[in-house]
């Protein structure tokens, strides 16, 4: 297959990530016989420096044609200054908005060997973390009008609005019920529809969708209750289905119960190519340049895209395969080190990955 990919590394430990994921990409071309185009691109501080704005339009012209786009990661001190309408971060809300990403697949998996690093009872970890959150990305109340703040009677207001369309419900419901068919065939739609007007209409036409996915099981679950819930009994859940505030919340706290910030993937999707790839964390400037990243996060990354964006599901299994056999022969980076395990950094880690390939 012939995949035109554009990589763009951001910031910090970002260039670092994405050397190790371009070989694990070159390793997977080789041995499957495939053809990658690769293009690098700018994007956040990196941009800003070189072009003066987080995400130029060369950026988005060179994207505009591939099928898939992987990004490290964007920001850093040296930026944090900055007027907030240029800031590294605003590189990243305008390339969801330039390719309409409205979902956003965050899958929160422990792995059995790295078990000790997550925060919940041992109990609790032995019946397994392996959940994907997919969560509305481009609506609800972070973009809803009116918004703003306002004088009344003397007082100071503030407001938001958190709105949704039927379609922008069905269309994101679809990516959750197609994703759970590839999974364990169960989603869990989360809202308020006990107090707000959106979530019941979130709730109705989510229902409505799932008429066309009788193989897949829907269950509901207000937000309050989700969120204990991903504590008390993570691996109840396969797919959770959220809107786009209840989502910010629940896909960071599905990620901190796995306890490893460095190993977990994301993906972005529209209803048209190019979709976006990046691992959750930041660009850990504290580490940056020293060869101390995890490259897991990005090169697991990689495997979501070979699935999502190519169908190309034995690829992406070989990959995960990978990663999970250099964690058994106990390889670990700083991150998700503990006693007995062997230490290595970023490059060495990549390597083995490819190795185990
Ligand atoms: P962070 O995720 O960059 O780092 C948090 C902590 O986790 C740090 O101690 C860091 O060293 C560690 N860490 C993160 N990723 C790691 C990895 N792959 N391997 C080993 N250790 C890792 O979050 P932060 O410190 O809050 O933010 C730093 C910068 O990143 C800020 O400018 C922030 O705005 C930006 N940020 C960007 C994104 C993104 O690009 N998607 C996401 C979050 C934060």
């Amino acid at each position: 297959m012939h995949m035109k990919i554009c990589v763009l590394p951001g910031d910090g430990i970002g260039k670092e990530i994405m050397i190790q994921a371009e070989k694990v990409m070159a390793r997977i071309a080789d041995l499957f016989g495939h053809d990658l185009e690769i293009d690098h691109a700018l994007i956040g501080g990196a941009a800003i420096d070189e072009k003066g704005v987080p995400l130029p339009d060369e950026t988005i012209e060179l994207c505009s044609g591939k099928d898939a786009i992987l990004l490290g990661a964007v920001g850093g001190p040296k930026w944090d200054e900055l007027d907030k309408a240029i800031r590294p971060e605003k590189g990243l809300l305008g390339i969801r908005k330039a390719f309409d990403l409205f979902a956003n697949l965050r899958p929160a998996l422990l792995f059995p060997e790295l078990k000790d690093a997550s925060l919940l009872r041992p109990d609790i970890v032995d019946k397994g973390i392996d959940l994907l959150v997919v969560r509305e990305l481009t609506s609800g109340i972070y973009f809803g009008e009116p918004r703003g703040e306002e004088i009344r009677n003397g007082r100071k207001f503030a407001f938001n609005t958190m709105i949704y369309s039927e379609d922008e419900i069905e269309r994101v419901a679809r990516v959750a019920f197609e994703a759970a068919r590839k999974r364990r065939s169960k989603v869990c739609s989360v809202d308020k529809a006990n107090v707000l007007d959106v979530s019941q209409l979130w709730r109705e036409i989510v229902i409505e969708t799932a008429r066309e996915y009788p193989d897949v099981e829907l269950s509901h679950l207000y937000v309050d209750n989700a969120a204990m819930q991903l504590v008390r009994d993570p691996s109840q859940f396969d797919v959770i289905l959220t809107s786009n505030l209840f989502g910010d919340i629940l896909s960071d706290e599905a990620a901190v119960i796995t306890g490893s910030l460095g190993m977990l993937p994301s993906a972005s999707m529209g209803l048209k190519n190019p979709a976006l790839y990046e691992p959750i964390h930041g660009s850990a400037p504290d580490i940056a340049g020293q060869d101390l990243a995890n490259p897991l996060a990005t090169i697991l990354s990689v495997a979501m895209m070979f699935k999502h964006s190519f169908a190309l599901d034995k690829e992406a299994m070989a990959i995960e395969g990978a990663v999970k056999d250099v964690l058994e022969k106990g390889f670990r980076t700083g991150d998700i080190m503990s006693s007995g395990m062997k230490q290595v950094g970023c490059d060495e880690m990549g390597n083995l990955v490819v190795q185990a390939l």
